[in-house]
């Protein structure tokens, strides 16, 4: 059966600081916090939809500090949460929540654990300690290790998400907050390429021209390296770029955001096989499974482009189940 998440997001509540790149009204495209009320109209409305449809969800608390927010808040939230997990046990599989790495202690651990929570998910952003503080994170490298190993310890899945591009930040800082990762024993991850927003404190650095995030080439090679880190690991990346968004799209200032980063990523991997397979200019059968060929191709055919500049012709034929195999033919 399908598994998906109700997300409910929860702007900006509870959270004290100010990091550079948040502006979670935007992020969340959510002015006000959910009522319970709300939330559980929503999950009442869900059930027989995720039931036509044969998928399983899990009701996730996205978008803010979860775990800092107002404690009776935080608890009638779950309480209506864990009511329908624990009723409806055919369609909605637990809780998950996202909060940050320095709102973890063993207290808030217990209230999770007996409300239906499943997994927890940290906002590390990097394992760098000077790119948090020069993103005025609050948090440092070490409570990420520390709040994973007591997730670990008391059974959650653990969710790691970390950023690209920040101030001060540079591709090498990000493979090295990768490999922290799976040190740690993350089981999911996600990767967000920074957005610059409007009204951040990057916003006002890019404006100074003492910032600026990565470039798009820069990010999807990354993004490629990242994603084959993850993968030989078997930690699977759940996420890579925030979600299409009209509230984003209109208040973005610079940065890297584009609605199919994960596929120009995994083009990019599968460019990297094509050029290692095909190593000599001529004329080559590519088979692969039809679920890849658009990836295999490029947007826009760019992968058959950079073959062509090497003097490599193809034809692609489908065949059931393969991920690439070669065949020289001229
Ligand atoms: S902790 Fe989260 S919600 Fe608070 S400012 Fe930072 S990114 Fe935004």
């Amino acid at each position: 059966m399908k598994q998906t998440n109700i997300s409910v997001f929860i702007p900006h509540t509870g959270c004290k600081n100010l990091c550079s790149f948040c502006n979670q009204r935007t992020i969340s495209g959510c002015q006000t916090p959910v009522t319970v009320n709300e939330l559980h109209k929503t999950l009442s409305f869900q059930l027989d939809n995720l039931r036509a449809k044969q998928i399983k969800a899990q009701i996730a608390f996205f978008g803010g500090s979860f775990t800092a927010i107002d404690r009776g808040y935080m608890t009638e939230l779950l309480d209506c949460a864990c009511g329908f997990v624990k009723t409806y046990p055919d369609v909605y599989a637990g809780i998950r929540c996202s909060t940050r790495p320095d709102c973890i202690d063993a207290e808030v651990l217990e209230i999770l654990k007996s409300r239906c929570v499943m997994a927890i998910e940290l906002g590390a952003q990097s394992m760098n300690d000077e790119v948090l503080a020069a993103n005025q994170r609050g948090h440092t490298a070490k409570d990420v290790e520390v709040s994973s190993r007591l997730i670990k310890q008391y059974g959650f899945e653990l969710g790691l998400q970390m950023m690209t591009g920040l101030y001060r930040d540079t591709p090498q800082y990000c493979i090295d907050t990768a490999k922290r990762f799976i040190e740690l024993g993350c089981d999911t991850v996600r990767i967000y390429p920074t957005v610059i927003l409007k009204g951040t404190e990057l916003d006002r650095l890019h404006s100074m021209g003492v910032y600026d995030s990565f470039d798009f080439d820069t990010t999807v090679e990354l993004c490629a390296q990242l994603l084959e880190m993850f993968g030989r690991v078997d930690i699977p990346v759940i996420r890579m770029g925030l979600h299409a968004s009209k509230d984003v799209e209109n208040s973005m200032t610079g940065g890297v955001y584009h609605p199919a980063l994960r596929e120009l990523a995994e083009s990019r991997i599968y460019l990297k096989k094509l050029l290692s397979l095909c190593s000599e200019a001529g004329k080559y059968i590519i088979y692969t499974d039809k679920r890849n060929i658009s990836k295999l191709l490029g947007q826009s055919g760019k992968n058959r482009s950079e073959l062509l500049k090497r003097g490599i012709t193809f034809k692609l034929k489908e065949e059931n189940g393969t991920e690439i195999r070669v065949e020289r033919i001229g």
